[in-house]
């Protein structure tokens, strides 16, 4: 006899025991094959698979969200790429739209393979959208490494054999490889030839590949010599460009972060009070 739970009962229409919330039957009625008559093994009710599906649901929930802080904190070697988000975005680079339409069509770009390669001058924003890209990407799952040839080289320094090749084959398990300022690195010998040998996998293992750089397009497309040659034509293959021209955000930058300092040390008048309240800032 199956023992019956408080939130239970025995309907007698069908002699089995049902759940006193959603009503739905525990028991199950399986025909005896080797004895005959049945037996009544017990079975969960609807409102029971229900709060199972949750339960499932939010631990998902919870492995994703803990995959995800995992990849950021792997992706994201340098604590100020996390501010780099389309949130912080001020709106006043067009060039941003490009970043969110990259992001909006990454499955296609994966697939393809398609990467970006962000040039211009210095503090044009080229590291602020390829870091908006990184973190939009990693908060959707997606693997994505986000660092710069300085690190590698020092990554591969005294780096043999085996070591070297399992540090190469680990930058081919992202979906996405992010090169921040490529070119300010020391071009000796042996750094162009980790630099090709980076590129080079990346291409090979078919995944996009993002590069941004102070060079000019026209130094990239007329490089210095053949060690330069072979890294820029890989990477002019599968990366298309975009210049990020005229405007210097840090200057901006600098400028509003001197204006927020004025405000903050200018004593406050009342419409000056209330400027800053509607505004929303502060
Ligand atoms: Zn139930």
């Amino acid at each position: 006899m199956t023992e019956i739970r408080e939130d239970e009962y025995l309907d007698p229409a069908d002699g089995l025991i049902h759940c006193r919330k959603c009503g739905g039957s525990r028991q199950t009625v399986i025909p005896d094959p080797f004895k005959g008559g049945t037996f009544k093994p017990r079975c969960v009710c609807p409102c029971q698979q229900e709060a199972e599906r949750r339960r499932r649901e939010a631990e998902k929930r919870r492995q994703r969200i803990e995959r995800i802080r995992r990849r950021k904190a792997q992706g994201l070697q340098d604590r100020y790429l996390y501010g780099y988000t389309f949130a912080n975005d001020n709106g006043g680079n067009p060039v941003m739209a490009k970043a969110h339409a990259y992001v909006d069509h990454w499955p296609q770009a994966f697939k393809r393979n398609i990467g970006l390669l962000l040039f211009g001058d210095v503090g044009t924003g080229k590291s602020f959208l390829a870091g908006c890209i990184a973190n939009a990407l990693l908060d959707r799952d997606v693997p994505v490494l986000m660092t710069n040839f300085p690190t590698i080289l020092a990554r591969l320094c005294g780096t043999f054999g085996e070591d070297r090749t399992a540090f190469l084959d680990s930058l081919g398990d992202y979906d996405l490889l992010i090169i921040d300022d490529l070119g300010v690195e020391r071009n000796t010998e042996y750094a162009l030839e980790q630099m090709f040998s980076i590129i080079d996998s990346r291409y090979r293992c078919n995944k996009p590949l993002i590069v941004t750089t102070n060079l000019k397009l026209d130094e990239l497309k007329n490089p210095p010599d053949l060690a330069h040659a072979r890294i820029y034509d890989r990477i002019l293959e599968r990366c298309a460009p975009i210049l990020f021209a005229g405007k210097n955000f840090r200057e901006d930058n600098a400028a509003s972060t001197k204006a927020a300092a004025r405000q903050i040390i200018t004593p406050p008048t009342a419409s000056h009070r209330q400027t800053v309240t509607e505004k929303g800032e502060l």
